[in-house]
């Protein structure tokens, strides 16, 4: 009998972020990813959700490197989290590893890692596991699929997909060499992106995008041009400089971000673009209007971006005016919809003029829609699948799909975070909940298991607080002076102090009868009092459930 290998899914399967999976055999772990998860508004304060690492605490000996596939947040976010658990090297391209050095000489842990470059079509041994990687295109540059031969067969990793037959860089995604693995030695198990799987056809190339962004800087002639996309997107960023360069405009950008991602690409060549066609920001107000474009970060309506500080007219460099034309190259992130609407209101309100992909091509996604999902299926053609990277609905119809283009229903299994699959010689089998998939977020210097914590911010954040605080004696079992009560963010200023009052009369009154009829009660039952008069009268005034927070000190 071979060795067991199984896979825990630590994130990624029930959203779309913190990616990250442990593939384990008897002595060794290798992650595959580490991503972070952006919170929503269920998570007021937190600044970032990160994978279940409490699976990893008692095996962090094991860990002997992770793979990073490609270099957005939700892949590599949670690295120097995962490096606080255990040193480890990670293994990414050389553009991907320079993403990460930034992020993770930021937080000072640089130190902890060896950052190790393979290329496209290298096979790199990762302790026992045998790892061939492949390019693979999307909207960062230099994403690798990992064909990952494990004593259980092939696992081959999809990472963030598409098939673009007219990429930028001209690199496209390697289904020929997938289709020959197929055949030898045969894939155990295809684990693929989900993204898209809803989405019927094929997403856009991303050269047509550029063609419709010609077509938006054609029409613009005059003006300046304000284009805003993801600092990552290297292959977006070229071609809008390739447009401005023909049409005799020179590039600025603005956002540190920005500079540093197109910094970076420059210099492992990724990027083409000469000096010349460049000028510093604090320069653009010196050129005729038509004679600049500026790149910028921002498009998510991020609040301190310097275009949401320039849309309302605090920018320290780019002022805008009816001669200006902002262009959206983005997809707005679920969530942001009401940021990005502000900023398109405070752009408009300035005279200027908005182009997003409501009106023209701008943008298309990185993650390939069902057709492109079958092609990779087709090629792959493995004996188990599991969908990867997506919130259920996306899993559930990216297994319909394998099923469809003929994988056997019983090995297409679904899993989410926390489920371990174990792979044998036998098959595949799914444990459920083998971690528990926690939310665990970091805010500040803490990081923490979220539970109910945000449930009571909610809570305080909607309604506030009404804290009730009474002193009884021990010896004479009585009232001491009057109960005190004090509320935050229940009520305006103006009327809180009646209210709160009228309670303070309330719980004197009750609590005194309560006293004189009940001879035994402990701190509990008392505290429960408390919090039944105090709820009781916040509600009947009021129809509001703010918090109620009793405070009971028993004095000897
Ligand atoms: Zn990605
Ligand atoms: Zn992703």
């Amino acid at each position: 009998m071979t060795d067991l290998v199984s896979i825990t899914f630590l994130g990624g399967l029930g959203d779309i972020g913190r990616n990250c999976a442990a593939i384990e055999s008897q002595n060794q772990i290798l992650l595959l990813d580490c991503g972070q998860l952006f919170p929503d508004e269920m998570m007021p304060g937190a600044q970032s959700v990160l994978p279940d690492f409490s699976y990893l605490e008692d095996r962090s000996e094991k860990i002997v490197g992770c793979i990073a596939t490609h270099g957005h947040e939700d892949h590599i976010g949670a690295l120097r989290y995962a490096l606080d658990i255990s040193e480890f090297p990670i293994y990414g391209s050389e553009f991907t590893l320079g993403m990460i050095r930034h992020r993770l000489s930021e937080a000072n842990m640089l130190h902890k890692t060896d950052l190790i470059a393979v290329a496209d079509g290298e096979t790199v041994s990762i302790g026992d596991f045998h790892c061939e990687f492949l390019p693979v295109t999307h909207s960062t540059p230099k994403g690798l699929i990992s064909a990952i031969r494990t004593p259980q067969g092939l696992i081959l990793h999809s990472s963030d997909f598409k098939l673009d037959n007219n990429p930028v860089d001209g690199r496209i995604t390697d289904l020929d060499r997938i289709a020959t693995l197929s055949k030898d030695p045969g894939i155990r198990l295809l684990l693929c992106d989900s993204t898209n799987a809803e989405l019927s056809g094929s997403s856009i190339s991303e050269s047509e995008v550029g063609d419709g962004l010609e077509e938006i800087f054609m029409k613009f002639q005059h003006e300046r041009i304000i284009a805003t996309c993801f600092s990552s997107h290297i292959h977006r960023i070229q071609q809008i400089i390739d447009i401005s360069k023909e049409q005799g405009r020179k590039v600025a950008t603005l956002g540190f971000s920005m500079e540093r991602n197109i910094s970076l690409a420059r210099s492992l060549g990724v990027i083409s673009v000469s000096e010349d066609d460049l000028v510093d920001i604090s320069e653009i107000e010196t050129y005729p209007k038509n004679q600049i474009c500026v790149i910028s970060t921002g498009s998510q309506g991020e609040p301190r971006s310097s275009l949401n500080l320039s849309a309302q007219n605090s920018g320290k460099w780019l002022r805008i005016d009816e001669n200006d034309v902002i262009i959206f190259s983005s997809r707005t992130i679920p969530g942001n919809e009401k940021r990005v609407a502000r900023l398109v209101n405070n752009l408009v309100s300035l005279g200027a003029s908005v182009v997003n992909d409501e009106n023209l091509n701008t943008h298309t996604s990185g993650h390939g829609q069902r057709e492109e999902l079958s092609e990779l299926h087709q090629a792959a053609n493995p004996e188990w699948f599991i969908p990867v990277h997506g919130e259920l609905r996306h899993l559930v119809a990216h297994r319909e799909l394998a099923i469809e283009v003929g994988t056997n229903p019983k090995n297409a299994l679904l899993a989410t975070d926390g489920d371990q699959v174990v792979m044998e010689d036998s098959g595949l089998t799914l444990n459920r909940k083998k971690c528990q998939g926690h939310y665990i977020f970091s805010q500040g210097s803490i990081v923490e298991t979220g539970h109910d914590l945000f449930k009571d911010r909610n809570i305080l954040g909607k309604e506030g607080c009404v804290i009730a605080r009474v002193s009884i004696s021990g010896k004479d079992k009585t009232l001491i002076g009057a109960p005190s009560v004090i509320s935050k963010g229940w009520l305006s200023a103006d009327i809180s102090g009646r209210h709160e009052q009228e309670i303070e009369e309330q719980l004197s009154s009750e609590l005194k009868s309560f006293l004189e009829s009940r001879k035994e009660w402990t701190q509990e039952v008392l505290e429960q009092k408390v919090r039944r008069v105090t709820g009781t009268m916040v509600n009947d005034s009021t129809k509001r459930r703010p918090m109620i927070i009793p405070l009971v000190d028993i004095l000897p």
